[in-house]
C-alpha cells in the first residue's frame, strides 16, 4: 500500500475537524477526496502532510508511520503538495522556483517544461508577475520537481479561466497515464470523475462513502455533494 489513514482524527485547537477518516490508496491510483466545503478534505491533507499534527489515528506512507515527522520529512519520503492557493516563492523566477525543489528522478526541467510550455516561455519571469493559471502550473511543477510518490493536488483549478483549467486536466490525465498516484480535490465533478480511479467522500470529518466514479449515482451525489 502507498497510503494507509487509519482512524485519523484532528483538531484545530480544541475544535475537533476528523472524527476518524479512513483512506486507503495503492500505488498509481487517483483518488478523488470529495464532499461539500467544510467538510474535512483540506484537513485530512494537512494532516497528511503533518502541517497539522493529529491527535489520534495513523498514517502510515510506504509502510512507514509518519506520526511524530515534521512536514519537511514528509515530504522527503515523496509527498508533493501542491496547497490550495497555490504557493509559490514570489520573489524567485519561475526557472529558479523549479530547480530549488529538485531531487532526482524522472522528473526534471525538461518534462516540466514539456508538459507545461508556458512555464518555458515564462521561465525568467518572477513568480509574482504570473497570471494565477501559470502560478498553478509552476505549483504543480515544483511538486513534481521533487520526483513525489504522492501527488496531493488541493483545488488545483479553482478560480481559474475555463481554458486554463483545461491545461491542467490535461496535465493531470497525462500523469495519470504516466502511473503517477494522485490525490485529488476538486470542484469540477465531471473532469473529477473523468481523472479518478476512486472516490472517497467525507462528511462533519467522517467517511460516508467509498466507491469508484461509475458507482456514484446521482442520489449519492445529491445526498453528499449537492448545495
Ligand atoms: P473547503 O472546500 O471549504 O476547503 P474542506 O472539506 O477542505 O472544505 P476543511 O477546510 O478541512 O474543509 O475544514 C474542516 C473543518 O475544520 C471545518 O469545520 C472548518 O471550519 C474547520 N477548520 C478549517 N480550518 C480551520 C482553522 N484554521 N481553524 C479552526 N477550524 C478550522
Amino acid at each position: 500500500m502507498l497510503l494507509e489513514i487509519d482512524g485519523l482524527q484532528s483538531f484545530y485547537g480544541r475544535s475537533q475537524a476528523l472524527f476518524g477518516i479512513h483512506l486507503d490508496m495503492a500505488e498509481g491510483e487517483v483518488v478523488a477526496l470529495m464532499g461539500r466545503n467544510g467538510m474535512g478534505k483540506t484537513t485530512t491533507i494537512k494532516s497528511l502532510c503533518r502541517i497539522l499534527p493529529y491527535r489520534n489515528g495513523s498514517i502510515r506512507f510506504c509502510g512507514q508511520d509518519i506520526a511524530g515527522l515534521r512536514p519537511h520529512r514528509v515530504a522527503r519520503l515523496g509527498i508533493g503538495l501542491v496547497p490550495e492557493g497555490r504557493r509559490c516563492f514570489s520573489n524567485l523566477t519561475v526557472h529558479e522556483n523549479l530547480v530549488v525543489a529538485a531531487r532526482p528522478g524522472l522528473w526534471t526541467l525538461e518534462r516540466i517544461n514539456a508538459l507545461f510550455p508556458r512555464l518555458k516561455e515564462r521561465h525568467g519571469q518572477y513568480a509574482n508577475t504570473l497570471s494565477g493559471g501559470e502560478q498553478q502550473m509552476l505549483a504543480v511543477g515544483r511538486a513534481l520537481m521533487t520526483n513525489p510518490k504522492l501527488l496531493i493536488l488541493d483545488e488545483a483549478t479553482e478560480g481559474l479561466a475555463p481554458v486554463i483549467r483545461q491545461e491542467i486536466w490535461s496535465a493531470v490525465r497525462a500523469l495519470k497515464d504516466e502511473g503517477q498516484s494522485i490525490l485529488i480535490v476538486d470542484k469540477t465533478l465531471k473532469e473529477l470523475l473523468k481523472v479518478a480511479d476512486r472516490c472517497v467522500i467525507l462528511e462533519r470529518g467522517q467517511n460516508v462513502w467509498l466507491g469508484t466514479p461509475a458507482e456514484l449515482s446521482a442520489e449519492i451525489q445529491d445526498r453528499y455533494l449537492g448545495v
